[in-house]
């Protein structure tokens, strides 16, 4: 069953394993359109393996809070799982793969997988999220261009996808190296950084360029992707004035040495001292100035560590206060009585000016055994 989880993120994509699910749910519920719902109708042209879709669930806090708050049906859009896309298409914020509370990864799929529930701690995974847009620019336009290419691919009309045919790709990519490099693979691949045999594959149509190549050199070159897919006269465009895709990977996400040594510093300072004072995760990111979730990203175990501490703290403050709690109902019985009133549940409340006390089932225990004892005196 596991090895069936661990696979299933092919279920939205264009192999085998997507079909047979999509014929079974559609028999099951009768509906004709869940295809749509799945790269299925692009496997003409996508390929089966590659950087279609990510391995683990991904997620935007923000959209699961506000189907919450809105009181709509909580969902997981196709999108979030595509590979290349980052970000929410909504929001801007980058797209989650860990839990805030548990810092685990999901699968795609689970036997207790639940729409905005973690499958590993069952915890919610909505948040309003105000940090976590992305700053560098290059990265968000290329963002931006991934999600509007998306979006025109899932919603191009049926009748067009089912014509899909590989030919056409090939011919719009002969197109673009004859007029970007007067038909030359090998300054082509240079100049938009594409190996030089993966090219030359494509064009003898024995490999499938990758979803993420082919959405590379459509932004570098101006087209897009269902044009570059499906047009077999593709408008030529002036090509991208951007950094090679090499240079532009290296800024897409920050590194580690961007979070900085003194970071891990004060990371295993706090985690030092919490004997004295266990912070939550989300005062620490704070105090850095940095988002709960890179820190998480970046030192994993760290941050683990201070969580579980944090936790640890809170049960034992409220073993101590509840303790507290029954030692002071103890005495207020003992005052009450002697003054000659009887220590009732309000009065106690009343006595000790804390109302709400006894939904605690641990001082509706001591009340009850104090008040009996006292009252056999
Ligand atoms: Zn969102
Ligand atoms: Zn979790």
């Amino acid at each position: 069953m596991s090895a069936f989880f661990g696979g299933s993120r092919s279920l939205n994509g264009v192999g085998g394993t997507a079909k047979g699910f999509v014929t079974t749910l559609e028999d099951l519920t009768l509906r004709q359109d869940l295809a749509k719902l799945t790269f299925l109708p692009w496997r003409e042209v996508i390929p089966l393996r590659g950087s279609l879709l990510r391995s683990n669930r991904a997620w935007c806090p923000t959209c699961f809070e506000e189907m919450s708050q809105e009181g709509l049906p909580i969902y997981e859009p196709l999108i979030w799982n595509i590979k290349i896309l980052s970000i929410c298409p909504k929001h801007g914020n980058r797209l989650r793969d860990r839990c805030h509370h548990c810092n685990s990864k999901n699968f795609v799929l689970n036997h207790k997988s639940r729409p905005g529930f973690c499958s590993k701690c069952g915890q919610w995974l909505g948040e309003n999220v105000e940090f976590d847009t992305i700053q560098e620019l290059l990265e968000l336009e290329w963002q931006i261009f991934i999600v509007r290419n998306l979006s025109g691919m899932l919603s191009y009309p049926q009748e067009h996808v089912s014509k899909l045919n590989r030919n056409i790709l090939v011919g719009n990519v002969n197109t673009l190296i004859d007029h970007f490099t007067n038909g030359s693979v090998k300054a082509f691949s240079e100049k938009f950084n594409i190996k030089r045999t993966t090219l030359r594959s494509w064009l003898n149509a024995s490999k499938l360029p990758c979803l993420k190549s082919l959405f590379e050199i459509c932004y570098m070159t101006g087209n897009s992707v269902c044009d570059l897919m499906l047009n077999p006269s593709m408008p030529i465009s002036n090509p991208r004035n951007a950094m090679p895709m090499a240079e532009r990977t290296t800024t897409r996400r920050p590194k580690k040495s961007d979070v900085g040594p003194e970071v891990e510093k004060h990371l295993r300072h706090t985690i030092l001292r919490s004997g004295i004072k266990s912070p939550p995760m989300t005062e620490v990111a704070r105090e850095l100035g940095y988002s709960k979730y890179l820190l998480c990203r970046h030192y994993p175990e760290l941050c683990l560590a201070i969580s579980e501490n944090h936790r640890r703290f809170k049960r034992v403050c409220k073993e101590n206060k509840l303790q507290n709690i029954c030692e002071r109902v103890k005495e207020a019985i003992v005052m009450l009585s002697a003054s000659g009133i009887y220590p009732s549940r309000a009065k106690v409340e009343d006595y000790l000016q804390k109302p709400g006390i006894f939904f605690d089932k641990t001082v509706r225990n001591t009340w009850r055994t104090n008040l009996t004892e006292i009252l056999n005196k």
